[in-house]
This record gives structure tokens, sequence and C-alpha cells, in this order.
């Protein structure tokens, strides 16, 4: 924001002393692939038991000093969100359901004992850092800033409790589209050996630890050959859950759709909750719904089950094409993507780009 100061009194602004340039930055836009271009500045708030909520600022974005000891590192007492800020077809930038995610922000920080951060702070570092970093919001198809909001324990501290001290920070991504060469239709592992999450745990947080957990799983399903993992319930390993990062519909040939409900232990996803009010907005019937691995299987093989995405702010949609686990394979469909997985994959990018009215309010302007 060059020149400028933001016009918040809460946020101090330090602008960054060596901003990348705008030749270098168009450099990096030209293919930013997804998580590996990063902007010059972040939005940082600390909290201590003391003072609150304090020390807000938008500043260069820099390594941090730590100490071996933080909490954070040890207890792995950390949350983050992921969302996204897009350019419109008239120009202006707008981010999507930046609430919901400060929503799922607090209700992730109460799951995992640390101070919940007031929906105007998070909506105003989101909101302050997008406008600093407008700039590299890149004009590839499928482009968008990429926001990550987070949490860590910051005291320096070896004891099982919760931290005394936070660091909240936003950074930003400028990120292409999630899969190279379109959403062409992805295969999934089904993990019979690892679960995700139990209920009474944190499924439903978005937390670091879980990732961790995780990335074995997807090592496993990526030396089947699969893409991507999804889960089983963990108490009788029959009801699919979602994927790593993704959560999951089925659509059936009587034009319905189901996901799996919300019960605790599978992320309560934005995108999710906007593909349930689009499909219901056309007319369509959607149910949530526990649905088994079993009459996954069958469902396919009797045609009954015409297709099956994934969902998620990275990819938006995401078609699921072929589905391997320790019994065997099977083909959803073609095989390929279906009609009406890229009606909704269609119908919410439009919003999200500003190309088709936003009945619900979801685009909020920064
Ligand atoms: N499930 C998991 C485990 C995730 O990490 C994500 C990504 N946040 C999702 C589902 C999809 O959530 P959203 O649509 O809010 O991005």
């Amino acid at each position: 924001l060059a020149g400028e100061s933001l016009p918040s009194p809460s946020f101090r602004f330090e602008p960054s002393a060596a901003p990348v340039t705008a030749s270098e930055r168009a450099a990096q836009l030209v293919d930013p692939g997804f998580g590996k271009v990063f902007t010059d500045h972040m939005a940082l708030i600390r909290w201590s038991e003391s003072d609150g909520w304090h020390d807000a600022a938008i500043t260069a974005r820099r390594p941090l000093t730590i100490d071996p000891s933080m909490a954070v590192l040890h207890y792995a007492q950390e949350i983050f969100e992921g969302l996204k800020a897009y350019r419109t077809a008239n120009g202006g930038t707008v981010m999507f359901r930046p609430e919901a995610n400060a929503k799922r922000f607090r209700d992730s920080a109460r799951r995992l004992a640390m101070p919940e951060l007031p929906d105007e702070l998070f909506l105003e570092s989101c909101r302050l850092l997008v406008k600093t970093e407008a700039d590299w919001i890149p004009t590839v198809e499928g482009g968008a800033l990429y926001l990550r909001p987070f949490m860590i324990a910051s005291e320096a501290f070896l004891g099982v409790k919760p931290s005394a001290e936070y660091l909240y920070m936003v950074i930003a991504s400028s990120v292409g589209a999630y899969w190279k060469g379109g959403a062409r239709a992805i295969s999934v592992w089904v993990s019979e050996t690892y679960a995700r999450a139990a209920a009474g745990g944190t499924g439903a947080a978005k937390c670091g630890g879980n990732y961790a957990a995780s990335l074995v799983a997807q090592a496993e399903g990526i030396r089947e050959g699969c893409d991507q993992v999804v889960f089983l319930d963990a108490a009788e390993r029959r009801w699919v859950e979602e994927l790593g990062g993704m959560n999951i519909f089925f659509v059936f040939d009587d034009g319905t759709l189901l996901t799996p409900p919300l019960t605790g232990t599978i992320l309560p996803g934005i995108t999710r909750d906007s593909i349930i009010q689009l499909a219901r907005d056309q007319g369509l019937a959607v149910r949530e719904e526990l649905y088994s691995f079993e009459q996954w299987r069958a469902d396919a093989g009797s045609g009954r089950l015409t297709e099956a995405f994934a969902c998620g702010t990275a990819a938006v949609v995401t078609p699921i094409g072929q589905v391997a686990s320790a019994h065997g394979r099977f083909t959803i469909g073609s095989g390929g993507t279906g009609q009406l997985t890229q009606r909704m994959l269609d119908s919410l990018t439009a919003i999200q780009r500003g190309q088709a009215p936003d009945p619900h309010g979801w685009l909020s302007p920064v």
C-alpha cells in the first residue's frame, strides 16, 4: 500500500524496507503454483494473559526468532485457517466468506484451549493484508491470493498446559490453479490402516496435529499410485469421512447429492457448506448422511452412483474418478469429470470471481 496509511486505528503499518520489485513479482506470478510464492507483508497480533490481544500490525514478512522451548514446538498447540482473495470481473478485490473462517478459527481455538480471536480482528487482519498485497493476486487462470491465518502457543515453557502467550499471524501466498492443467479426475486411496480423527478428538478443529497425523496415510496412498487419501471413521472403519484436506460429495443417478454429516470428526468445510447451499438453490436434494465404504463400492458397481467429488478452498471442486483400497479398485461413472461436478465447480467459481450474482452475500469487498 505504497505511501498510504492503512485506515485502521488498531493496526500499525510498518512497510517492508525491501519489498520485491514489480518486475521480480511479475516473474514470480507467471506460474505461481501453490504455496510457494509469498508476499512482502504479514499481519501479526500478540496475546498474553496480562494484556489480552495487543500490538496488532501489518508488517514486513520475516523469519521469527523463537526460543527452542516455545510451547508450540513441543505440544503442537497450533491452529490455522485457509481462505482466498480474488480479483473480480469488474476489477474489485473480494474475500470469499471470511466470516465463516473467523468463526471456525474461534471454534478451533476453543478446542485447543487457546484464546478466541474476535471476529473483527480476524477480518480486519485479512482485509488489511489483502489491501496491502493486492498487486500479488495473479492474473493467471484460477489465480488468487491464498491467506493463511494461524496462531501458535509462544510461551517459552516446558509444561503440558495452555500457553500463557500466543502469536496470531496471517501470511499470504500468490497461487495458481491447484491442479495443473485443470480439474482432471483424481484417484483416491481409502486407508484401512490409519484413521484421521476419533469421537472426542480434534477432527473438527483445524489444528496442525491433524495434518501431521495424516501424512503417513497420504504417503501410503501415493505408494499405491493414488493422488489423495480418504479416511474412514475411527470406531468402525466403515463410514466415509473426508480426504486429508477436502470434504467429499457423492452424486446419484436420481440427481441427488450426499455428503457425510458433521459429527465432530470431520472438518466443517466452507466449500462443503457453500455447495450444499448452491445445490439446494438449484433445486437439488442434498442429504447429510453416513455413507459406508461398502455401499460406495456397491453403488459405483450398480451405476446408482454416477459421480463423486472432493471440495475445499485450495482446489475448489475436484472430481474423483478412481477408488482403491487394500480390497481392490473401482471406477466412478466414466472415471472422468461428471456433469454435476462440473456444474458445481462452475457455479461456485463464477460467484467467487464476481461473474454471477452472489445471493448469499458470500463476497466480502476488501
Ligand atoms: N477437510 C479438511 C481436513 C481440510 O483441511 C479442508 C481445508 N480447509 C477441508 C476439509 C475443506 O475446508 P474448506 O472448504 O473450508 O477449505
